[in-house]
């Protein structure tokens, strides 16, 4: 999909996140194509932390552990992070799209397997590490900021894989395991498949007997428990001490906690924290940053405000009067940011965006206006010689045509926030 004028792409509507503003990703981005970056949900724009991020969120969701007919789409999610995480091919890729990606390599695109994507994320340690151990279990948890906050502890119910008791991980009688007389042992079988006149071509593929493991019981020896499969599959609840300034995307490790096989040490338990969204505050760091509506003539006399706390305590804020704030100032609260994660005691800050909201139309009757002026700083004489050209003031309509493409241009220089604090109507 090319983006120049495409109107069917708009900022953070892919996946209802809210769309994410700071200083280095507010300007339009021009690439060749966006494919990559709708696959990820994402803008073209987008910081390597929303990258990270969007690729957590789908991996998890479309793994074939969780999902199983959404092979494709795991692929897909897989080969985009592979080129947005790294900056010198999503270099190439903005430039010349998915073609110069292709050609940049040996002619075809040689991308990572999914998996090995996956366990590199997740740290699950690659192939070397899957063959020796049993599978990694990845889960998220949905978390709010209140509970990374305060800390809570949360329980989770897991399905995983556990030796076969009654066998004890044989999958049958002792000594009812004997070589797979399909395969002769090798867990593969040859098929010979004529491609053409005269020509035939040999072909491999794993035993449909055996399953590649080279032996078998046969079918009236089989466990009547878990049916040869030497594992059965069990729920399992554990809890997650999820502590005081833990952060979206973190992980907490449950050692051998993960599948059991036969002969192997049993993988981990993976939990992902995903932090959802919070209505006022939005967490940068150890910082907390929120917005503030407050009228004119707050922002010119003063006031007293109060701010609820995520541990349900109330701040009360003053501005003294005659402090004069402006529409898009920034003031901080120190100590009432997020704790520290291990040093919980500290917190880090506060940060306040406040919004000055200014009164309706002709909220003042005309002949009070010279009293209102009296008080305000002076405002700038014009002189209006004859060689000017007096032209009228219109109300601009943003759904004006011709307008919409330039939008983007525009966005910056709106009442949105300028040290990269995310829009929220309060
Ligand atoms: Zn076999
Ligand atoms: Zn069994």
């Amino acid at each position: 999909m090319a983006r120049g004028g495409d109107q069917s792409w708009r900022p953070g509507e892919s996946d209802g996140q809210p769309e994410e503003r700071t200083a280095q990703n507010s300007r339009a981005k021009m690439v060749k194509e966006t494919q990559y970056y709708d696959i990820l949900g994402v803008k073209p724009s987008a910081s390597p932390e929303e990258i990270k991020k969007a690729y957590r969120k789908l991996a998890l969701k479309y793994h074939p552990d969780k999902n199983p007919d959404e092979g494709e789409k795991f692929k897909l999610i897989s080969q985009a992070y592979e080129v947005l995480s790294d900056p010198k091919k999503r270099d190439i890729y903005d430039q010349g799209g998915e073609q110069a990606i292709k050609e940049g390599g040996s002619g075809s695109p040689s991308f990572s397997s999914p998996m090995d994507i996956f366990d590199m994320f997740f740290g699950g340690g690659g192939r070397m590490a899957r063959e020796r151990r049993g599978k990694n279990v990845v889960h998220q948890l949905s978390v709010t900021l209140e509970d990374l906050y305060n800390g809570v502890t949360k329980k989770l119910a897991l399905q995983k894989n556990v030796i076969c008791e009654k066998c004890e991980g044989v999958g049958g009688k002792k000594g009812s395991v004997e070589k797979c007389p399909l395969c002769k042992g090798r867990g593969m079988q040859v098929h010979i498949q004529q491609v053409g006149p005269g020509v035939v071509q040999q072909i491999q593929t794993v035993c449909v007997e055996c399953k590649g493991q080279g032996e078998r019981i046969s079918p009236r020896d089989r466990c009547e428990i878990c049916g040869g499969a030497k594992v059965t599959r069990e729920k399992k609840i554990i809890e997650v001490h999820v502590e005081k300034g833990m952060k979206d995307g973190q992980k907490i490790l449950f050692h051998g906690e993960g599948d059991q096989e036969p002969e192997l040490e049993p993988g981990d338990v993976i939990i992902v924290l995903d932090q959802k969204d919070h209505s006022v505050f939005q967490r940068r760091g150890h910082d907390l940053i929120m917005k503030m509506k407050i009228q004119l003539s707050e922002a010119l006399c003063g006031f007293k405000k109060m701010i609820k706390t995520l541990d349900d305590r109330v701040l009360v804020i003053t501005s003294k009067a005659g402090e004069v704030i402006k529409h898009g100032d920034l003031k901080c609260v120190h100590d009432e940011g997020m704790p520290i994660y291990k040093a919980p005691l500290e917190k880090g800050t506060l940060i306040i965006q406040f919004l000055v909201t200014f009164p309706e139309k002709h909220w003042l009757s005309p002949d009070k206006l010279p009293q209102l002026e009296a008080l305000l700083p002076p405002r700038h004489k014009v002189r209006v010689t004859d060689d000017m050209d007096q032209v009228e003031l219109k109300e601009f309509d943003p759904g004006e045509q011709g307008w919409r493409q330039h939008r983007e241009a525009y966005e910056d220089d709106d009442d949105g926030p300028r040290a990269g604090v995310q829009c929220q109507t309060a």
